[in-house]
């Protein structure tokens, strides 16, 4: 009997699932908000990336870069991607440093930074751009330590793999 309200209830969420999904006409996979980027604040777009404002700033000024082909997280990386990474570099810091030069932005200031899986947010590969300081101590603690994976880092490992 229990085991069938179980049933009962996976399958109920199933039947859900698939009439969220039903809004584009033939949707293959689930909605992805990045993939779907224009409804984000952009401020910078070229044919590969887009940098948007992060909805839930950790510090003052906080945007996200991410590569408009939907890559999963740093997991889903290899050596090829890192011509990417560091246009991703580039074009957000070419924007903070020119947006923010007279609140005297340097390259000191910006932390560029991704997810550790499974601590990711949202299952796009997005690169978190901080000018720093961060607005509470807990994301210095966390983004430090635990969540997130710098930009240099990332790098590093990615060219350490299979050498
Ligand atoms: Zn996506
Ligand atoms: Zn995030």
């Amino acid at each position: 009997m229990f085991l069938s309200y179980i049933f009962l209830f996976f399958y109920v969420l199933k039947k859900v699932k698939i009439i969220l999904n039903m809004g584009g006409c033939c949707a293959k996979r689930d909605y992805c908000i990045f993939c779907d980027y224009q409804t984000q604040k952009v401020v910078l777009e070229n044919e590969r990336l887009v940098l948007f404002e992060d909805i839930a700033p950790m510090a003052k000024h906080h945007f996200l870069c991410i590569p408009k082909e939907h890559i999963v997280n740093i997991n889903s990386l290899t050596k090829e991607h890192i011509p990417m990474l560091e246009e991703m570099r580039e074009m957000a810091t070419n924007y903070l440093l020119e947006t923010y030069r007279n609140e005297g932005v340097t390259n000191d200031n910006i932390v560029f930074g991704f997810h550790i899986p499974p601590f990711t947010s949202i299952s796009h590969l997005h690169m978190h751009c901080v000018i720093l300081p961060y607005n509470n101590f807990y994301y210095v603690i966390m983004n430090d330590y635990l969540i997130l994976r710098t930009l240099d880092k990332v790098i590093d490992n990615l060219k350490k793999e299979s050498n």
